[in-house]
């Protein structure tokens, strides 16, 4: 398209934010300046693609960090600020919940007032057009029964930490929009799956322990369901959210694929036995590697979106199936073993022991 905005990403090294980022770059005519704290989860080895473009700049930081905010903020006068930076992984958010506290929570606070006081600085013609985008999850509206979709009016209802700590900072949103007058815009979407996604996610892991020959770890019965999107069709749906999604309002994303994780890990093996003919020792079917492990906490059964304002409203469709974003995810990663290997042996414990 042919915009020419500065749009601040934050978290643009993680998952997520690399797709939006290499979206931006490649089919846009936008600057992107990419915040990020570079944690466990953010990888610029995912932006190597566009990182020496004359319209990207990354920055090195913290967004807790309002100084440096507001630095930023005055030095680049961004049209759009695209908020993506979390903590998001739910497993960690069970076993330690402090930097999800810190980052989802006060993170955003931190950026909301560091916004609000550039938006009063700002000039009227250029308060017309600034956008705060706050990218949340399906999450925070809890677990669905066997029937139903979450809508934008459905009830907060989180039930982790992680999913708490993103509920909370959707609310900070909102306060802000209607109290101080940001303008803002909220997307919640379900899961994303696609390539760069770190290994502790369901179908990275499942693909790498796969490959290795170790066991797939399901939780509980493999029952829980989820929508699946794949990350480029998040991606463009979130740029239309922050151009033309209508100020102070919510749109749900999702890709209409509801599967059990069962489903999912059962699909990613019979994939695998066709498209992998060295297979590892003593396996013949993928699926022998299944293993069913403890449920974690507070699992919620289903999440399942209903994305029809996003589809009326700003014209948005996902473009891809889930068998053909998956098979062409998988083999994403078997033809970039380095991008996931190197995260696999300089980390994390948990990773390895899901
Ligand atoms: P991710 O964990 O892959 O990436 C998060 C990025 O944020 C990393 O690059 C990390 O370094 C950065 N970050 C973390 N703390 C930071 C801080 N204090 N300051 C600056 N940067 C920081 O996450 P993701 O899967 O790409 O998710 C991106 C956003 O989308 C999150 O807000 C998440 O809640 C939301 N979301 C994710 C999904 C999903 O399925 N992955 C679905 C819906 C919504």
């Amino acid at each position: 398209t042919h915009s020419n905005k500065t749009i601040l990403v934050t978290g643009g090294a993680g998952f997520i934010g690399s797709a939006l980022i290499r979206f931006l770059i490649n089919e846009t005519s936008n600057t992107v300046i990419n915040l990020d704290k570079l944690t466990y989860a953010g990888n610029l080895k995912s932006l190597t693609s566009i990182e020496a473009n004359h319209r990207y700049q990354f920055i090195h930081g913290d967004i807790c960090d309002r100084e440096l905010i507001d630095c930023l903020l005055t030095q680049y006068t961004p049209n759009i600020v695209m908020h993506l930076a979390a903590e998001s992984h739910v497993d960690r958010s069970i076993n330690g919940s402090a930097e999800f506290i810190q980052t989802n929570i006060v993170g955003t606070y931190s950026l909301l007032e560091t916004c609000r006081n550039y938006f009063a600085r700002l000039d009227v013609a250029k308060q017309a057009t600034f956008r705060f985008h706050h990218v949340s999850t399906d999450e925070v509206f809890g677990e669905l029964g066997d029937t139903g979709l979450f809508t934008e009016n459905s009830p907060y209802q989180p039930s982790s930490p992680y999913s708490a700590s993103k509920a909370a900072a959707d609310h900070l949103v909102r306060a802000w929009s209607r109290t101080y007058k940001l303008p803002v815009v909220l997307s919640n979407c379900s899961n994303n799956y696609g390539p760069y996604q770190y290994p502790e996610k369901l179908i990275p892991l499942v693909l790498h322990k796969a490959l290795a020959g170790e066991p797939l770890p399901i939780y509980g019965d493999g029952q829980q369901i989820r929508d699946w999107l794949h990350v480029e069709d998040h991606v463009r749906a979130l740029y239309l959210v922050a151009l033309r999604g209508k100020l102070g309002e919510t749109y749900n994303i999702g890709g209409g694929n509801e599967r059990t994780n069962l489903e999912v890990v059962t699909k990613i093996c019979e994939l695998l036995n066709t498209h992998i003919l060295d297979k590892p020792q003593g396996i013949y079917d993928f699926k022998q590697l299944i293993t069913f492990v403890t449920d974690r906490p507070g699992h919620d059964q289903r999440y399942a979106i209903d994305a029809s304002k996003i589809e009326q409203e700003l014209g948005w469709q996902p473009e891809r199936s889930f068998e053909s974003g998956l098979t062409s995810t998988l083999d994403w990663y078997i033809n970039n073993p380095a991008w996931y290997q190197q995260l696999i042996s300089s980390d994390k414990p948990d990773v390895l022991t899901r």
